[in-house]
């Protein structure tokens, strides 16, 4: 395929420089093997995230020095407000610094009586405070989303029997669904699906919140595959409608390096949701913000939904990066999802298995061979150990998460490059062992070392 046209022009630069080989093999072992130990300076191409690392538009930054700081009620928080109210067409409007801390003000207010969070896939900040307000997650996305090799094109829709059997069983204390399905792949849902679990939902009496990190992603690939006639901000706006409320990282689809916000239906629940944001963020008109913050994701939001050609363009620059891969036969999730690119490190290295971290292996050899920071999604990530016995996660995948408006055709043609490179040579990558590891969340911290 060919690379897409950008819908912008460059006018700041930001110089980033790759190191030597031997220096790439030394900062490596210094950070013992773990890519979260590196420093960025040290990087050359950053794909460990897409969360907060976008550039921003002259009209972001020009709004930026027009952030009214007053603490309470500023002009920029009416702003703000209005363009949240625009873009998800829910009343109630608050802000707060990023999405795990609408999670923190959100979930203690709606949860219900039951055991069970249930989700498509809740990402893992949701995960975190479910288990913290004493719930558990319960995740039914379709069958077809666990299976890396077909090409569906809603992999992220909810499993609605289970959801049936769930709600059956009277044990369930809220239902979200997380668009795009970022934990499985950037998988959009559909309108379809998302309308049959509002009126399940109802039906049974239990709240029902949606993850929009990625709405406008979403509603692209709805409007591609579902609903050509509609435009991308209608298709956001009968989405956020369908559910009781919303809450969004902005760090995603806003555009902007932080902030984030819960938007909902009904008053007294978002009365009770600003006596926690004053205990936990700040007053209710800048929860954890400035004036300038606030600016910056109001003129994201209406940008994001008045041009159709930024969200486009970023998605085909996801499937350009997936169709030149793929080309030359690095195996890959199928089809490409909305922001990153997935490599099947257990297929492309079939001689490592599970229990010596393929996906870390390949992840390590990417920034050792090209100064590229990608990050392992398998048994680092979620594998375990079982009275003694190794548990490997579902799947050995490295992730490619592409910044928005960040990097441009040459970047991904040097990714290309690298990957061919690695390619030739894959036979001769080792498996990876680890030398030391804290309790929880271990992929973050873990040191490694290479099997001799
Ligand atoms: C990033 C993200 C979050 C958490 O947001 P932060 O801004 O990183 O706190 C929650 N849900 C989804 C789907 C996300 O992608």
């Amino acid at each position: 395929m060919e690379y897409p046209p950008p819908p912008y022009r460059i006018k700041m630069v930001e110089p980033i420089r790759l190191l030597d080989a031997q220096s790439r093999l030394s900062r490596m072992k210094e950070a013992h093997w773990n890519l979260f130990n590196l420093n960025a300076q040290d990087i050359y191409l950053d794909f460990l995230t897409d969360s907060g690392t976008g550039a921003m538009t002259q009209e972001q930054w020009a709004a930026m020095m027009t952030g009214d700081e007053s603490y309470a009620n500023a002009r920029s928080f009416r702003r703000f407000e209005s363009a949240v109210r625009e873009f998800t067409g829910l009343p109630e409007v608050i802000p707060t610094h990023q999405g795990r801390a609408a999670e923190n003000i959100l979930l203690p207010s709606v949860l219900g009586e039951g055991k069970y969070v249930v989700s498509n896939q809740s990402f893992d900040t949701t995960v975190g405070h479910i288990l913290f307000n004493g719930k558990e997650p319960m995740d039914i996305v379709i069958d077809e989303g666990l299976d890396p090799s077909t090409d569906y094109p809603f992999k992220g829709n909810m499993n609605l029997e289970k959801l049936r059997g769930a709600l059956e069983g009277e044990n369930v204390a809220l239902v979200t669904l997380v668009l795009t399905n970022n934990a499985g792949g950037g998988q959009p849902v559909s309108i379809e699906n998302i309308q049959r679990v509002s009126e399940i939902t109802k039906e049974y009496g239990i709240p029902f919140f949606l993850d929009i990190a990625r709405i406008v992603e979403n509603s692209y690939f709805v409007q591609q595959r579902e609903l050509p006639e509609m435009s991308i901000r209608d298709i956001v706006r009968r989405t956020c409608q369908l559910a009781d409320g919303v809450w969004m990282s902005a760090k995603k689809d806003a555009y902007v390096n932080i902030g984030g916000f819960i938007a909902l239906k009904d008053k007294e629940g978002a009365d009770r949701m600003r006596e926690r944001l004053v205990l936990f963020e700040g007053f209710p008109s800048y929860g954890g913000l400035a004036g300038r913050d606030l600016e910056a994701i109001a003129t994201g939001l209406e940008q994001v939904i008045s041009d159709e050609r930024i969200v486009e363009h970023r998605i085909k620059q996801v499937e350009y990066l997936h169709s030149k891969l793929s080309e030359i036969g690095v195996p890959l999730v199928k089809p490409p999802g909305g922001h990153a690119i997935f490599i099947d490190a257990k297929s492309m290295l079939p001689h490592i298995p599970p229990e010596e971290f393929p996906g870390q292996a390949l992840a390590c050899q990417l920034y050792i061979e090209g100064g590229i920071r990608s990050v392992e999604i398998g048994s680092l990530m979620f594998g375990r150990e079982e009275n003694g016995k190794f548990v490997p996660a579902n799947m050995e995948l490295v992730r490619l998460a592409i910044p928005r408006r960040v990097y441009e055709q040459g970047h991904f043609d040097y990714v290309v490059a690298i990957m061919k490179r690695l390619l030739e040579k894959k036979d001769e990558i080792r498996g990876m062992r680890i030398v030391k590891e804290p309790e929880l969340l271990r992929h973050f911290t873990c040191t490694l070392d290479v099997i001799e």
